[in-house]
C-alpha cells in the first residue's frame, strides 16, 4: 500500500513524543495540554493524509521533526487569531450579504465601542432613577422619522416579520398575493415563516396578477392578517398588476383586518438622482394605509443588524406583549449603532455618516478619479500586471432594487504570470482579503465599495501581487 510504503510515514511520530517537545512545552504553558495535544493530533492526521496521497511529499523544513513543529505553530496561530476578520470588498456589490452587509460609520463605531466597553443606561431611566425600557432608545426616533404612532425593533426582519405573524395571526389564516411567495435567501421563505408562525397560508390571485376582487375572494371568518410582502431580489415585468395599498387598505379596515407590508430594504434616501427605480419608503406605506411596515437595519437604511416593525399602536402593542418578543430582541451593541445611524437621518447627516449611503452616492467621475490615480501609483514598479480603467456598473445588492445599477469605473486587470481565476484566488488570499469579480479572461475591482482610505492598501497588495 501507498501509505505504508512511504518511508516518512512510518517515522511520524507518536502524539505524545511531540507533546513532550520544548515547543509544544511553550504552547501548554500559554494555553493548556488537552488542548496542545488536540493540536498536534490534528498536525499528524494532515500529515498522515498528505503522505497517502504523495508518498515522496517533501517539505521545505530540513527534517520531518523541523516540519511538524512549524505545522504546530501554523496550527495553533490559526485558532489563536480571530477568523473573522476585516475584507477589502472591491466587488462593487455595496450591500453584499457574504460580506457582511452594510458596514458601520466612524459615528456609530464610536458609539458603539463606548457602549461595548462600558456599563449603559440600557434598560435604566436615569430621569426617574428607576427601570427602564430598552425599547425607547431606537423606537422614539423611528416613529419621529418615519412619522407613526409606534416602533419596535428585534433582531433582524425575518424574525420581525415572524413576530408578526405569530402575534396576530396565529391559528388564523393570512392572505398573500401569489406573485409575492418568495424565497429572500438562506432558506427564509415566506410560506415556511408562516407555517412557523402557527398561520395558516391562503394565497390569492396568480403569479404575475392579483386583483383587489382576488383578495375580496380570500376573505373568510379565519382571516386574521393580509401580508405584502415587496418582492426585493426578483422582478416579474411584463403582463402584471396588483391593487394599489390604497385599495387593500380600504378592503382590510372594511374586514377589520390589518394590512401588513414588508418592505425588506427599508430604504430612507431618496434614489431619483441615481436614476434607480424608488424603493417604497416606510414612511409612504404608512400613509397609504398599511397598518404595520417591517424592514432590515442592516440593508439600505445602512445600520446594524435588525427587524424594524413600524406602524399602529394597537397591534405593536400586541407584539410588544408576545413573549417571544424577549427572545427576539435586539442585542445592546447592534442597538447602540442603529440609534446612531438613525440620528444621522434625523440630522440630515446620512450622506456624511452612512458609509452605505456614501458608496452609493459615489459618482462615476470620483470612481474614474480614483482608479486613475491608483494605475499612476502603480505605473512605476516592474510589474506582471495589466490594468486599464473600463466602464462598468455596480450594484447596489442584499435583496434591494433589482437589476438595477449604479454607472461606475472598474479596474480591470490581466496577469501574465497566472489566470484570471489565479489572480482573484491571489487577491482573496491577500492581508487583507481582496474579493474582486471574475470576468473571463481578467478580475474587476470596482472602487465604490473600497474605502478610499484602503486605495492605498490596495495599491500595496496588487504591487506585491504583481511581483
Ligand atoms: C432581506 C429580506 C428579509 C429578511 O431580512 P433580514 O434582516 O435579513 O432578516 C425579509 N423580507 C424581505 C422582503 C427581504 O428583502
Amino acid at each position: 500500500m501507498a501509505r505504508t510504503s512511504s518511508p516518512a510515514y512510518r517515522r511520524i511520530p507518536a502524539v505524545d513524543r511531540i507533546v513532550d517537545t520544548p515547543g509544544a512545552a511553550a504552547l501548554i504553558s500559554r494555553t493548556s495540554r488537552p488542548f496542545v495535544t488536540f493540536l498536534v493530533r490534528r498536525v499528524l492526521e494532515n500529515l498522515r493524509r498528505e503522505l497517502a496521497e504523495n508518498p515522496e511529499k517533501e517539505w521545505p523544513a530540513p527534517t520531518l521533526e523541523d516540519h511538524i513543529q512549524q505545522a504546530l505553530q501554523q496550527e495553533f496561530r490559526s485558532w489563536a487569531c480571530p477568523t473573522l476578520k476585516k475584507v477589502i470588498n472591491a466587488t462593487g456589490v455595496v450591500l453584499h450579504t457574504n460580506l457582511g452587509r452594510a458596514p458601520v460609520g466612524e459615528t456609530a463605531r464610536r458609539q458603539l465601542a463606548e457602549v461595548a466597553s462600558n456599563y449603559s443606561n440600557l434598560e435604566f431611566d436615569l430621569g426617574r432613577g428607576s427601570r427602564g425600557k430598552r425599547d425607547v432608545i431606537a423606537g422614539r426616533l423611528l416613529e419621529t422619522i418615519l412619522n407613526c404612532p409606534r416602533a419596535l425593533v428585534v433582531n433582524n426582519n425575518a424574525a420581525a416579520v415572524f413576530l408578526i405573524l405569530n402575534s396576530l395571526a396565529e391559528g388564523g389564516e393570512v392572505l398573500i398575493s401569489r406573485g409575492e411567495m418568495i424565497e429572500i435567501g438562506d432558506s427564509f421563505r415566506v410560506p415556511d415563516i408562516l407555517r412557523k408562525s402557527g398561520a395558516r397560508l391562503k394565497e390569492v390571485g396568480t403569479t404575475n396578477k392579483t386583483h383587489l376582487s382576488d383578495y375580496r375572494r380570500g376573505f373568510s371568518d379565519e382571516t386574521r392578517l393580509v401580508l405584502r410582502v415587496h418582492p426585493s431580489n426578483f422582478k416579474i415585468s411584463g403582463f402584471t398588476s396588483k391593487p394599489s395599498l390604497q385599495e387593500l387598505s380600504a378592503l382590510c379596515a372594511s374586514r377589520s383586518v390589518p394590512l401588513v407590508e414588508d418592505l425588506g430594504s427599508g430604504c430612507l434616501i431618496d434614489l431619483e438622482a441615481e436614476r434607480i427605480e424608488p424603493e417604497p419608503h416606510p414612511r409612504e406605506s404608512l400613509s397609504r394605509g398599511a397598518d404595520l411596515v417591517c424592514f432590515s437595519g442592516d440593508k439600505l437604511l445602512g445600520g446594524s443588524q435588525a427587524g424594524i416593525i413600524a406602524g399602529s399602536s394597537r397591534y405593536l402593542q400586541r407584539i410588544r406583549q408576545n413573549p417571544l418578543f424577549r427572545a427576539l430582541r435586539l442585542d445592546k451593541l447592534a442597538l447602540a449603532v442603529l440609534e446612531s445611524t438613525l440620528i444621522a437621518y434625523l440630522t440630515r447627516r446620512e450622506e456624511l455618516e452612512i458609509p452605505v449611503v456614501q458608496m452609493i452616492r459615489m459618482d462615476a467621475g470620483r470612481l474614474k478619479k480614483r482608479a486613475d490615480d491608483l494605475v499612476a501609483r502603480l505605473s512605476g514598479l516592474r510589474t506582471d500586471l495589466t490594468m486599464e480603467v473600463v466602464e462598468g456598473a455596480s450594484v447596489i445588492g442584499g435583496g434591494s432594487t433589482p437589476s438595477q445599477s449604479l454607472p461606475s469605473r472598474l479596474l480591470r486587470l490581466r496577469s501574465s504570470a497566472t489566470s484570471a481565476a489565479g489572480l482573484e484566488a491571489m487577491l482573496r488570499q491577500s492581508d487583507p482579503p481582496v474579493l474582486a469579480r471574475l470576468d473571463r479572461d481578467a478580475v474587476l475591482l470596482d472602487l465604490r465599495t473600497v474605502f478610499p482610505a484602503d486605495d492605498a492598501r490596495l495599491a500595496d497588495i496588487l504591487s506585491r501581487i504583481g511581483r
